[in-house]
């Protein structure tokens, strides 16, 4: 890392910002990813210089030569966080620098440079000031940012490239679950594995998304909402989904998690909910689960609850679990009481109705 980087964020308003009317028409309904708020944040990295031209800018199209290497050979990482208005009138995130320190490691994987961790912060700060007017109002709403950087240096080589555009961008989004939270369904792959060990799979690049598209497909074809992916090497184990992480409840209350061998995502929901389960006195064991020992334990009972989580659905109830050798039900298929007990106490934090033991709202 260079010395040079520079944290003062030059602000260049948009002079054609969405009208007052325009903007509440889109917030009435945002749905997912779809619109967006009038500024985005640029940072520029190059060999030697570091990271430089910090800005907040009008949202806009970025040029782009098309011999830039991420088309080519996708050297590409990304975030994706929540900001959200508080009871007391002010906006909160919810572990901001978790996400940076992932992103950090999700670069160090990409060969990417590492973007210090206050300019991330300060980036996230930056667009919710001056886009602040774009957050929902009200219970679920909220404001979706995405970090994002890739290598923009124009050369075919393969090797890691020696220039970077970093952005945040920022899209108002409603409520993940309109009329309440429903199981979702989940198809096993027997096709498709998602990150095999050595691979990029702990990662949040462009890629892992990419190669899950078609195992995404399969499970809608299977009529399923998610995927669900066994391990690459014996195809045995329960890794993750296509995004979301994993946990089972037992019957003694117990919660089991896939361990992070460096295969899955290290959920910033999961180990937030480990957190939470814990200082509740819960036991909480990060251990390899078999597909078998959930299609028996949900037959036996030892399965009490099963559930997905991560920032977009925070913790979903996973009602039913299809694969090629036969679908079945955790319990009544119906959200358990530990699942939608963790649930409560996760949202309560985020959104300031209760007290926030780690200090995670910032
Ligand atoms: N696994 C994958 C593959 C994901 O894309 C996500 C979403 N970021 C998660 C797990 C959950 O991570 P988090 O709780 O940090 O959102």
């Amino acid at each position: 890392m260079s010395g040079g980087d520079n944290l003062d964020f030059e602000i260049r308003p948009n002079p054609a910002p969405v009208s007052d009317a325009d903007r509440a028409a889109m917030l009435a309904n945002p749905g997912f990813g779809r619109i967006f708020t009038d500024h985005m944040v640029t940072v520029r990295y190059a060999d030697g210089k570091g990271w430089y031209e910090p800005r907040v800018e009008a949202r806009a199209p970025i040029p782009m030569d098309p011999a830039s290497a991420v088309l080519h050979y996708a050297q590409e990482i990304f975030e994706g966080l929540k900001a959200y208005t508080t009871p007391d009138g002010g906006v909160a995130m919810f572990r901001p620098d978790a996400n940076a320190k992932r992103f950090g490691l999700s670069a160090q994987r990409m060969a990417m440079p590492a973007l210090p961790e206050e300019i991330f912060l300060k980036s996230l700060h930056e667009i919710i000031a001056i886009d602040r007017k774009w957050i929902p109002e009200g219970e679920d709403g909220s404001l979706y940012l995405r970090p994002f950087a890739y290598a923009s240096e124009v050369f075919l080589g393969v090797r890691p490239a020696m220039e970077y555009l970093y952005l945040v961008i920022a899209s108002p989004v409603g409520p993940y679950f309109s009329g309440g939270v429903k199981p979702v369904s989940v198809w096993v792959t027997p096709d498709y594995t998602r990150a095999a060990p050595g691979g990029t799979g702990a990662a949040k690049c462009g890629g892992n998304y990419a190669a899950g598209l078609s195992a995404q497909a399969e499970a809608i074809e299977h009529g399923c909402d998610q995927v669900v992916y066994l391990d690459a090497v014996e195809r045995k184990y329960v890794d993750e989904l296509g995004g979301m992480n994993v946990f089972l409840v037992l019957d003694d209350g117990t919660l089991v998690t896939p361990p992070l061998t460096g295969t899955i995502l290290p959920g910033i929901t999961r180990d937030s909910v480990i957190k939470l389960a814990e200082r509740a006195g819960r036991r909480v064991e990060e251990r390899a689960i078999s597909l078998e020992e959930w299609r028996e334990g949900a037959a036996s009972g030892r399965v009490r609850e099963a559930f997905a989580c991560g920032t977009a659905a925070v913790i979903t109830p996973i009602g039913v679990i299809r694969s090629l050798d036969g679908d079945f039900t955790i319990a009544d298929g119906g959200p358990g009481e530990v699942t939608m007990g963790l649930r409560k106490e996760l949202v309560d934090i985020q959104r300031g109705r209760a007290a926030d033991p780690f200090h995670w709202v910032h």
